[in-house]
């Protein structure tokens, strides 16, 4: 069985392909200068200071923290799944004072609550789309309450595949990855930040590879370019293509895709008798969360055959539970290339074919 769906947009294939250009040649400069500027449309911001940083979503993180926070600062971090506690990691090595707000995984966080947590945090953080979950965060009410905080939003799995605003919804600094809906390899992460944070950057931050204050005067033309770290530039025409396939088709189609095709994912997986994790108010369309049926669950490796048997007889991978969930659910990403409705159709006949074995076998 060769290779199932991938969530890479062919014409990104196609521009890997291309032959390589060098990372000061005028030619890749404009490549870096349209990149960035799709990459404001698709993050809905005019902010000057957006780029695609060098390193995975990890290192977008890495970098939100670094730049905007001191030792002792109090930070404010919404848990409510695995990336929630990764942010808490990054921020408490700074020596930051930690506030965590948590909601069980498998629900949202409560606005109010991470509002109340400090009087005067030095910023606020959590994460919009909670890949370890499948739940949605709501932003728009921390960002028009959150006083003199900054706003530190995780769209890894949002951006690309569900609304995102970061003007409308004063985030101040906003970071994701290539490889989850932006139907991109992994190897950049976005990163946008507000003129109000970039006033408050601190300086000389303890990462070097990391300072945003240099990567900006690499990145940004006016005054000519200061050489930082040398661009990987396969990566930036990449994302630029993936970027050009999103503003092609249109953010909002490309939106209404992923929900449509998460959408009957979801009832096609209940169809099943599958029971979802997320609550309807607050499910993602582009990771579905759905518990592992009980009689999977009473002989070891029941539910890691299925995926196996996904794997090789039909192409399809899909994800195992991670933290406090691992084992006890699946979760499958309709992302980028593969938001399409022939690949929903095809999951779900295989995995009804591969749980349908099971139960005459059992
Ligand atoms: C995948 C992911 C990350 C980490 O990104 P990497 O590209 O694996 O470094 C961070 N946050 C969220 C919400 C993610 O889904």
């Amino acid at each position: 069985m060769g290779p199932g769906p991938s969530n890479i947009y062919p014409e990104v294939s196609e521009a890997l392909s291309r032959p390589l250009l060098g990372h000061l040649d005028p030619e890749f400069l404009e490549v870096l200068d349209e990149t960035c500027e799709r990459l404001r449309q698709v993050f809905g911001t005019s902010n000057a200071l957006t780029l695609p940083l060098s390193g995975t979503g990890s290192a977008g993180m890495e970098a939100a923290f670094v730049n905007f926070v001191r030792p002792g600062d109090p930070v404010v971090i919404g848990v409510n799944g695995m990336f929630g506690e990764r942010m808490c990691e990054v921020a408490s090595r700074l020596g930051a004072e930690v506030v965590r707000v948590e909601a069980p995984w498998g629900e949202p966080l409560d606005p109010a609550e991470v509002l109340s947590a400090h009087p005067n945090p030095r910023l606020i953080a959590l994460v919009h789309a909670e890949t370890s979950t499948g739940v949605r965060n709501d932003i728009l009410e921390i960002g028009a309450a959150k006083g003199d905080a900054l706003l530190v939003v995780d769209m890894v799995t949002s951006l690309g595949g569900m609304e995102v605003r970061v003007d409308d919804w004063e985030v101040d600094v906003a970071y994701s990855g290539t490889q989850k809906c932006l139907g991109v390899p992994p190897g950049l992460s976005p990163v946008t930040v507000s003129e109000r944070a970039r006033t408050r950057m601190v300086s000389r931050p303890t990462s070097w590879y990391l300072d945003l204050g240099l990567i900006s005067r690499y990145v940004e033309a006016g005054g000519g370019r200061t050489y930082h770290h040398t661009a990987p530039v396969t990566m930036v025409v990449a994302l630029q293509a993936g970027l050009g396939v999103i503003l092609e088709e249109g953010i909002a189609n490309v939106q209404k895709r992923h929900e449509y095709c998460g959408r009957m994912l979801q009832e096609g997986l209940e169809d099943m008798g599958l029971e979802l994790v997320a609550p309807p108010t607050h499910r993602l369309a582009q990771l579905t969360t759905a518990y592992v049926p009980e009689d999977l669950l009473e002989f070891p490796g029941g539910e890691a055959s299925v995926r196996r048997e996904l794997l090789e007889r039909f192409g399809i991978e899909i994800g195992a539970g991670v933290g406090s969930m691992a084992g006890r659910v699946w979760r499958i990403g309709c992302m980028g290339h593969t938001a399409r409705e022939r690949n929903v159709v095809t999951l779900l006949g295989a995995l009804g074919s591969v749980l349908g074995r099971r139960s005459h076998r059992g």
